[in-house]
């Protein structure tokens, strides 16, 4: 099933907005990821989807037909929440199937599904367990399969692995993803971790104080980021920002020995940011690579790559190169760029790509 936005806001006190005028067409079978900081909107723009909060403004459409005063049980949807929301007095199965209890569905087609999504979900053995016998991550598993139970086509999801640790959250990013494939549903997905929006969606919202600032694939929006926000949001560690004044129009003087060229004229005495992701600073001289002299701040070596923090003038930038660099710090260093690889954003407040 689809779901479609228009122009829908959200207000709480009649003054600021929490979601401000978000048009998206989400389409059926697709993995949307909702992605920005904390307090940006999103678990609220999920909430109005679900039909758990009024919309202040504009449309919300399910499978094309108007939602906006639809109750939450008639809009098909499911929920999976950040805190499970599972009942401490219940057991596994119970939890699962509390649900199709409340629908009245058949006992006997509620075992049928509550069997094969544990199968799926690998959770046959905790059956009768209580939640508080449960690992975080089965009770993450639980969650999940009540709402695979449910075999509603849209699945809302509200950061739902940021209580598992680093390594289960890989896990269950992979398992997500891939049940949400073999069910062939239409995800909305809620997250400020910028490595799980990239890694699972197939389109995602970025969000900043309520507004949208870009809807788009993983990496159109990592290579054409649409602002600085975005640009410095998206990739860890961060893309590198610097504010330089352009002199003749073209040339960008980011040191007083340095200079970076721009292709279009971008006007005079005009402040301009220069944006460079830390895997295009190089330790290595490539054809078309300008050389920089910088002094290193901090080196960290995590394995196979390094990550150093440098100063170049009084710009500090970060470096990820691959290997192991084992400078010291307040070295003397050069580093290698590209600059077909710089990026550039007005430095007015909407800091856009130019
Ligand atoms: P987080 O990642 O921290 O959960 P979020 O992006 O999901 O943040 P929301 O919870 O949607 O953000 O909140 C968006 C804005 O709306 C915030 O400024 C928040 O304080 C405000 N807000 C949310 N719910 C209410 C409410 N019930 N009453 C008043 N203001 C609210």
């Amino acid at each position: 099933m689809s779901i479609t936005l228009k122009h829908m806001s959200k207000s709480f006190d009649h003054e600021t907005f929490a979601v401000r005028e978000t048009s998206v067409s989400i389409q059926e079978g697709e993995f949307f990821v909702l992605v920005g900081p904390s307090g940006c909107g999103k678990s609220t723009m999920l909430r109005m989807i679900a039909g758990l909060e009024s919309i202040t403004a504009g449309e919300i459409y399910i499978n094309g037909t108007l939602a906006n005063d639809m109750p939450p049980n008639k809009r098909q949807i499911s929920m999976v929440f950040q805190n499970y929301a599972l009942y401490p007095h219940l057991t596994v199965e119970e939890n699962i199937l509390f649900g199709l209890k409340v629908r009245k569905i058949p006992k006997k087609e509620q075992k049928k599904r509550c069997l094969e999504a544990c199968d799926m979900l690998g959770m046959t053995e905790y059956l009768k367990r209580k939640p508080r016998e449960l690992s975080g991550g089965q009770r993450q598993r639980v969650a999940l399969a009540r709402a695979v139970v449910s075999q509603m086509p849209i699945c809302l999801m509200d950061e739902p692995l940021s209580n598992l640790d680093a390594k289960l959250r890989g896990q269950m990013r992979t398992e997500i993803r891939q049940l949400q494939q073999k069910l062939g549903i239409t995800m909305i997905y809620v997250t400020h971790d910028q490595v799980e929006a990239m890694t699972m969606a197939d389109r995602m919202m970025v969000l900043k104080k309520g507004e949208v600032q870009q809807i788009g694939k993983p990496l159109d929006i990592y290579n054409n980021p649409a602002n600085a926000f975005v640009a410095t949001f998206i990739g860890a560690p961060p893309m590198n920002v610097s504010n330089v004044t352009t002199k003749d129009g073209f040339t960008l003087p980011l040191t007083k020995d340095i200079t970076l060229t721009s292709t279009v004229n971008l006007g005079e005495h005009k402040e301009i940011l220069v944006g460079l992701r830390p895997e295009h600073i190089q330790l290595e001289q490539t054809a078309t690579s300008i050389a920089i002299p910088a002094v290193t701040k901090n080196v960290e070596i995590l394995g196979n790559e390094t990550v150093m923090t440098c100063l170049v003038g009084d710009h500090e930038w970060k470096a990820k190169v691959p290997g192991q660099w084992n400078y010291s710090e307040q070295e003397n260093i050069t580093i290698y760029v590209d600059p077909a690889n710089i990026t550039l954003f007005d430095a007015l407040a909407s800091e856009e790509r130019i």
